[in-house]
C-alpha cells in the first residue's frame, strides 16, 4: 500500500496516484481514514478530500 503525498489517497502499488496522477508516493503513513462522503465529512473537508476513498491522515517525511 502507498499513499500519495499530494492528495493522501491510499492505493495498491502503482507508479503514480490513480486520483491526481501525483508521482510523489510514500509507504510511510499512519492513521488511515475511509471517507465516504467528503462533502459531509469534517475530516475530509479539513484534508481537502474531494472524492470518496481511503486516505492517510498523517504522512511521514
Ligand atoms: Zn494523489
Amino acid at each position: 500500500m502507498k499513499a500519495c503525498k499530494n492528495c493522501r489517497l491510499i492505493f495498491e502499488d502503482a507508479p503514480k496516484c490513480p486520483q491526481c496522477s501525483g508521482e510523489e508516493l510514500t509507504d510511510k503513513f499512519n492513521s488511515t481514514v475511509f471517507i465516504f462522503d467528503p462533502a459531509k465529512s469534517k475530516i475530509g473537508d479539513k484534508m481537502g478530500v474531494k472524492a470518496p476513498g481511503k486516505y492517510a491522515v498523517r504522512i511521514g517525511k
